[in-house]
């Protein structure tokens, strides 16, 4: 490590080695804009993150990450719904929590969520049979370089599955300050996921609903304070109707959901799951032997261990089932994002 940088292990989830030039918690908008300047005048990276829930460090970060702490959640009540404009910094499932203190339901599939309401836009979050861009009212970003605020209705945000304009067109020299939900004060409950299905729709309560989503999801997935972990590693794959049937014939209890009419999901997990790799090990780096899609940091791994994983884990699929899964999180070098699939092939 070069003299002077900051370490990274304690602010992202994966907790690895890793350090960074610089370091900034900004709880004010000007705090990020003045990172930003700062990046741009003595020629730096410039990275800015909610709580490093969904990247993978290559590398030391030779600029300066910004952690976006930008706090407030105002409920203004309309007539059918409530409008809830939340702080970027915002912890999510504190904020779930806090709406279902006040009354103002349906988030619940979504909690436990790692992560900050300003980074759930960005991939488009999504569990349980419910995604952000569902319940999405407005995104707001400030332009760094002129700092004019910006105000994208739900449908200019593009979102797709873990996908949205932030990680294309918005990615650099914007930051999301807040966004806005619209949540209808006529819940509906959405149970077509693992134990929801058990529950009656016409009985079901919002709490029900957040403590069987928080209890699957404590009974299979890694506690990130205490494994190091960034989520899902892989997307689901999408492919052709064809493709899916053919897994179906080998293996008729295969989970494949149509998506349209020609195109079916598999799930990345069970795919993983079927070339035994559940805790298979590299370095301190392990596939999750409770859910293959996660890689966790089982023993100080470095991120070398997180990456040789992966790569095997993406070649077994793929020499299997002819699929070629991509990484959901976001792969750091030393000067930025950089194209995760070109990392592990
Ligand atoms: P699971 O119930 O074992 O199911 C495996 C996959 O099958 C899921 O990823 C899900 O796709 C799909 N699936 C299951 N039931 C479905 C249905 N009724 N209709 C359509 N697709 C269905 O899943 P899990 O791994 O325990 O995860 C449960 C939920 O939490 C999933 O929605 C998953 O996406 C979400 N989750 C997300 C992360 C993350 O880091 N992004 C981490 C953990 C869990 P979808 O993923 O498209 O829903």
């Amino acid at each position: 490590m070069s003299a002077n940088y900051v370490s990274l292990q304690q602010l992202h989830t994966f907790g690895l080695p890793v350090n960074a030039k610089r370091v900034v918690i900004a709880s004010q908008a000007q705090e990020i804009r003045q990172a930003w300047f700062d990046s741009r005048q003595e020629d730096l990276p410039f990275l800015l993150l909610g709580e490093g829930s969904n990247v993978l460090f290559l590398e030391d970060f030779a600029g300066i990450v910004v952690f976006n702490r930008l706090k407030g959640v105002e409920i203004n009540e309309q007539a059918d719904s409530w409008q809830v404009h939340v702080g970027a910094g915002e912890n999510w499932h504190q904020l779930i929590q806090t709406l279902l203190g006040q009354g103002v339901y349906g988030l619940e599939n979504l909690a436990l969520i790692p992560g900050c309401a300003g980074s759930a836009p960005i991939q488009n979050i999504g569990a349980y049979g419910l995604e952000f861009k569902d319940i999405c009212n407005y995104v707001e970003l400030l332009n760094l370089d002129s700092g004019e605020v910006v105000r994208l209705s739900a449908a200019q945000c593009q979102f797709g599955y873990r996908e949205s304009l932030f990680k294309h067109q918005y990615r650099q020299g914007y930051a999301v300050i807040a966004v806005g939900l619209k949540l209808s004060k006529k819940w509906q409950p959405r149970l077509n996921y693992g134990e929801l299905k058990n529950f009656d729709p016409q009985t079901v309560t919002p709490q029900q609903v957040f403590d069987s989503v928080c209890h699957m999801r404590q009974s299979k997935l890694p506690n990130p304070a205490v494994t190091g972990n960034a989520g899902s590693f892989f997307k689901n794959p999408l492919v052709s109707r064809q493709q899916g049937e053919a897994i179906l014939r080998d293996y008729p209890n295969a989970p494949v959901y149509p998506v349209g009419d020609e195109t079916v999901k598999l799930a990345a997990g069970w795919l993983i799951d079927q070339c035994q790799l559940k805790g298979k090990q590299i370095g301190g780096a392990m596939v999750h032997p409770k859910q293959a899609l996660v890689i966790v940091n089982y023993a100080q791994a470095i991120p070398q261990d997180v990456v040789a994983l992966a790569s095997l884990v993406q070649k077994s699929v793929h020499t299997a089932f002819s699929v070629l899964i991509e990484p959901e999180v976001r792969f750091i070098a030393r000067s930025g994002e950089v194209n995760a699939m070109e990392c592990l092939s």
